[in-house]
């Protein structure tokens, strides 16, 4: 028997039955069942969070405090139980589950002590006697509109800061991790959020998210998701002159340079390109290795391929989980298509694997021969799928990597000084590493990209403060 799940809409659990959740790892696994709102309760919602604003935004730090800490405890405490149902929904691999899950209640901890940092400044007016006050205040009713491939992080890291700059929210998840979403709106439900400051709207984006750009009481929207919804979310808002957000694709160069030490250039393209099946906006998908180290990097990279345990994402021995369903699978085999016919050599991987259980399991792929004018090069697979343009230096390494559209993050693989520190200047990302996989941010840091990556203010860390709040400047004459 499986529970239904229900919208949180004003403080009350409703909706009926409206969609299955299927396990990837075993397609036979129903992992639960889900009301899926309409257009009439996306706006019921979205009406809640307006009416519980004003009480919540001059609610204090003490009440924020509270429930982000309390929300903060409890996902810690049952880090493995959730970590495992992320991993049953979504498909990645239990340790993955787990850490995200870690990196949830991480989120929560972190704004939970900045509803006690808040600041604001005073300085004296220009004009004798007069002085001028600089504070923030929350923006109002937040809509929150979340992709699939970290059901857990990213509401967190939109949700905890939204709540403690004094915002209410309209949260959608995205179809395929409703359990996640659930898990999180129940455990900030019961640590004490009043009525209407979090209502969960599950259902279609073209219904429910649509809904949400369509309302003129919707004040901001954070949205992390394709480029195209992207810019229907771009659109909206500025019809409605709201703020909003966005984080979309990434093509992320992963620079290999001959002086780089293999071990490390092999584990950061690894990790980089495939945990997480390749799933991460942030992954390593163009591996850019300088012509002098490209054959030794290869042959190491098809030996590391080969030892990777593909599988259920729910068996503890497996290193790379299934894809999260037929749709993404069909989409990553497309682009394996595309990357033959335009020339490049595939040479490793991107067949079906069969599994004991029926599954989207495919073997991670590796492309050589490739150039940056391919699509393979240009356009966001989304999947366990990676090639490698070789080139003959540094510059042409630098100058390749910083060819795209996208700017999300960029890393270089090298032991020297003088180009390590040329790439961190010089690299068109909002996020650089060195000698460290392009995947793996920490939490309590600016997150985000340049060009077509992401758009407004950074998330994450205290530069969410920009987006969840809104400046006043007061002037006072005393006399
Ligand atoms: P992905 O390819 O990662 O699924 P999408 O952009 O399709 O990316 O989905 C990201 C989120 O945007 C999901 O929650 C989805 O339901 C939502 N979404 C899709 N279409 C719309 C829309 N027209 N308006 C608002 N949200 C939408």
């Amino acid at each position: 028997m499986t529970v239904l799940r229900k919208n949180l809409i004003d403080g009350e659990w409703l909706g009926e039955a409206g969609s299955r959740n299927i396990n990837p790892s075993n397609t036979n696994d129903v992992v639960g069942e889900y009301a899926s709102a309409g257009p009439e309760q996306a706006k019921q919602a979205i009406a809640a969070a307006k009416a519980a604003f004003p009480a919540w935004s001059r609610s204090g730090p003490l009440a924020r405090h509270a429930v982000l800490k309390k929300t903060s405890d409890e996902i810690m405490a049952r880090k493995d139980e959730i970590g495992r149902s992320l991993a049953r929904e979504e498909g990645k691999t239990l340790a993955e589950g787990v850490g995200e899950t870690i990196r949830a209640a991480q989120l929560f901890d972190f704004f939970a002590g900045e509803t006690l940092r808040l600041s604001g400044e005073m300085v004296p007016s220009v004009r004798p006697g007069v002085g001028v006050e600089m504070t923030r205040e929350g923006v109002g009713v937040v809509g929150i509109i979340t992709p699939w491939n970290f059901p857990i992080a990213i509401p967190a890291w939109k949700i905890a800061p939204a709540l403690a700059y004094g915002n209410t929210i309209v949260f959608k998840p995205a179809e395929l991790v409703p359990e996640s979403a659930w898990t999180i709106v129940d455990i900030l439900h019961r640590a004490g959020l009043p009525k209407g400051v979090l209502n969960l709207v599950m259902g279609k984006g073209s219904v429910v998210g649509q809904a949400m750009l369509d309302s003129p009481d919707v004040n901001a929207i954070s949205f992390t998701g394709s480029v195209g919804t992207g810019k229907r979310v771009a659109a909206a808002s500025v019809e409605h002159m709201r703020k909003f957000q966005l984080e979309m694709g990434g093509k992320n160069p992963l620079v290999v340079l001959d002086d780089a030490d293999l071990g490390t250039a092999v584990d950061c393209a690894i990790n980089g390109a495939y945990f997480s099946t390749g799933q991460r906006c942030t992954a390593s998908s163009r591996l850019i290795v300088a012509e002098g180290i490209h054959d030794r990097f290869v042959d190491a990279m098809k030996e590391r391929l080969d030892k990777l345990v593909i599988g259920d994402a729910l068996d503890a021995k497996t290193q790379i989980g299934p894809v999260v369903d037929q749709t993404q699978l069909k989409q990553d085999e497309d682009y394996i298509a595309i990357g033959r016919q335009e020339g490049a050599e595939l040479a490793f991987g991107g067949d079906r694997l069969e599994r004991e259980t029926p599954g989207f399991y495919l073997r991670p792929a590796l492309f050589l021969g490739s150039t940056n004018a391919m699509r393979i090069s240009r356009e966001e697979i989304f999947g366990p799928v990676a090639n490698v343009i070789r080139v003959k230096d540094y510059d042409e390494a630098l100058s390749v990597a910083n060819d795209t559209p996208f700017g999300l993050t960029s890393g270089i693989c090298t032991t020297s000084l003088k180009h390590a520190t040329h790439f961190k200047r010089n690299s068109e990302a909002g996020m650089v590493m060195v000698n460290l996989p392009t995947a793996g941010v920490d939490f309590h840091v600016p997150f985000g990209g340049r060009k077509g990556s992401s758009y407004g203010p950074r998330e994450q860390g205290r530069y969410a403060m920009e987006f969840y709040t809104t400046v006043k400047t007061a002037y006072t004459f005393a006399g």
